[in-house]
């Protein structure tokens, strides 16, 4: 059977780990049938490099923002950046951003600061929103609940999160973007692909953490999305080329691609 057509929507491209052979990557992905990968700026430096990279290749786009894990960054000169940067033609989202309790690598009020200003980003320049959440359920729901005009369109992804975010998350018609988590022995939330709305299914590695399966704790790359896609379609009961083609055909819209 010939490759499906798969879109990584969600790879760190511009990591360090990437450095040794990113081409390479590339051309694995492409022989795996990643017909598309999104590179994520996580930091002001992270989203220069996606950009980069994804500039002029067939292929690639990017992100750009800042992640929880930076938000001590965010100021005016970084906003008006990330802004300027979001207005170019590969750059497809807004991100990563989001919040993040675990780590608490910058404060709350700086994680939620620049959540916000991001989220307002997107609403304005009319891209998406690509939102990290973890063990922050409570302040990511009523942030998501709290749009007093329309939402931006909000990807979560690797999703997760309980109850409370997953409601949300319906609430303002969000992607759901699920990562090699799937894969792993202890993921216990098969309900939440069954459930979720086949117009908002997405496709990740998060790539390079996250490895699936059978290469957990390595480093994870894009040609990898195939073990995500394939417990997508098991879990769901669907061929692999149909799973392919109903989350492919999500990104290109969530993204504004021509397929
Ligand atoms: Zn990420």
């Amino acid at each position: 059977m010939a490759s499906p057509y798969l879109v990584d929507t969600h790879c760190h491209l511009g990591d360090a780990a990437f450095e040794p052979d990113r081409d390479d990557v590339l051309t694995r992905a492409r022989a795996a049938g990643i017909g598309h990968v999104v590179a994520i700026g996580e930091s002001l430096a992270g989203s220069e490099r996606a950009v980069a990279l994804a500039r002029g290749r067939q292929g690639l786009s990017a992100t750009a923002g800042v992640h929880p894990h930076e938000a001590r960054e965010w100021s005016p000169a970084t906003a008006a950046r990330v802004r300027e940067l979001l207005t170019a033609p590969e750059v497809v989202a807004v991100g990563e951003t989001g919040l993040d309790y675990h780590y608490l690598h910058a404060p709350r009020e700086s994680q939620r600061a620049a959540f916000e200003a991001q989220l307002a980003f997107g609403v304005e320049l009319g891209k998406p929103v690509v939102v990290h959440n973890r063990e922050s359920d409570a302040d990511m729901a009523a942030i998501l609940r709290g749009f007093e005009k329309a939402p931006p369109v909000v990807v979560l992804h690797s999703f997760s999160s309980g109850d409370d975010v997953w409601d949300a998350g319906l609430g303002i018609n969000a992607y759901f973007s699920f990562s090699g988590m799937i894969t792993f022995k202890n993921w216990n939330r098969t309900d939440r692909l069954s459930a979720c709305p086949p117009d908002r299914l997405l496709v990740e590695t998060d790539a390079p953490y996250l490895a699936p399966g059978p290469w957990r704790g390595k480093r994870n790359e894009p040609a990898y999305v195939r073990y995500v896609a394939e417990k997508l379609a098991e879990i769901r009961g669907r061929p692999l080329a149909e799973m392919a083609a109903i989350t492919t055909a999500n990104a290109a819209r969530l993204f504004r691609w021509e397929l």
